[in-house]
């Protein structure tokens, strides 16, 4: 049943791979968190930790890359956030021990198996979300993202054109729910083209990426021999990789997503230009009793602030 109480995991879980820029074996363990303490990676042996939010972002180019005015603590980020996110997880403890969290399958599919097996408690806090209020927009050259308001919940519209490659146009809708999460989206695999990857590994990145963990293609067909988990298995990958970036809202989003030909790079890029726009969100929590469906808030406008089971809170979250 779906709550209107945070969520937390009931143990700790831990998932060991490697990472796909070093190539070298690495562990994440995730496990319970505090009510209002979100997601916080922690290094082990460093003595940091990094609550996963938009201003800790510190890179974007390959993966995503938060930090701290240190420098660096944890790559690759944006899949376990994805996982955590998709499957209704409010706070938990993300925990490695290397530079960057494992890259599995190239996939979220390793960290939902790992929260299932972790199990999920509700808390004795009302979920709080940040609700979308007025659009914004960001464009990229040919890149377009937006975040509009949307009463019902989180939705991603995605549209991907790769001209010359196999992979070609490729378009998705996505409504947010752990169900949906975990079968149409968890399993989608990165990808890449055969040109892009032998650059990266030529200036030094992607070390450890293979067809074990990413789906490649070169100018005609995809190279994987299981060939494709999904026909349309890149821009679901690209909402995956949406609903983790996302996650560094801080909160659980209620709003529309839009991107053409978006990335790592726009969909931060998007998540700052809201956050900066003091006037474009506000954080609603969830109101007793539990709903079935907790982030549905049909709000006439100008109305009060009590609406459809949410409420608004008159407090910031930590997410500037
Ligand atoms: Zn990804």
């Amino acid at each position: 049943m779906k709550s209107s109480r945070q969520t937390t995991l009931r143990s700790q879980v831990t998932v060991t791979g490697i990472g796909v820029h070093s190539g070298s074996p690495v562990s994440v363990t995730i496990g319970p968190a505090d009510i209002n303490s979100g997601f916080v990676f922690t290094r082990i042996g460093a003595d940091r930790e990094v609550q996963a939010v938009a201003a800790s972002v510190i890179a974007t180019d390959f993966a995503t890359v938060l930090g701290d005015h240190l420098g660096p603590l944890v790559s690759t980020a944006e899949h376990v956030l994805a996982a955590l996110r998709g499957m209704g997880v409010d706070n938990a403890t993300i925990e490695v021990d290397g530079p960057e969290v494992p890259i599995m399958d190239g996939s979220a599919a390793p960290f939902v198996d790992a929260i299932d097996r972790a199990g999920t408690v509700q808390q004795h806090a009302a979920r709080r979300f940040i609700e979308v209020l007025k659009p914004v927009q960001v464009e990229f050259g040919e890149s377009f993202g937006e975040l509009r308001p949307y009463a019902a919940g989180f939705r991603a519209e995605l549209e991907i054109d790769f001209a010359n490659s196999p992979i070609g146009r490729q378009a998705y809708a996505f409504d947010l729910d752990a169900d949906s999460f975990r079968r149409d989206i968890s399993r989608a695999r990165t990808f890449g083209c055969m040109g892009d990857v032998t650059k990266l590994w030529s200036a030094g990145y992607a070390l450890g990426a293979s067809l074990e963990n990413s789906v490649v293609f070169d100018e005609t067909r995809v190279l994987n021999t299981e060939g494709l988990r999904y026909a349309d298995e890149c821009v679901r990958h690209k909402v995956l990789d949406v609903v983790g970036d996302l996650a560094l809202a801080g909160l659980p989003l209620i709003g529309l997503y839009r991107s053409v030909r978006g990335g790592h790079k726009l969909n931060h890029a998007v998540l700052t230009a809201l956050m900066a726009d003091r006037h474009a969100w506000r954080v609603v929590e969830a109101t007793e009793p539990v709903l079935e469906r907790p982030v549905v808030a049909r709000r006439a406008r100008g109305h009060a602030d009590v609406a459809g089971g949410m409420v608004a809170v008159a407090f910031a979250p930590d997410v500037s």
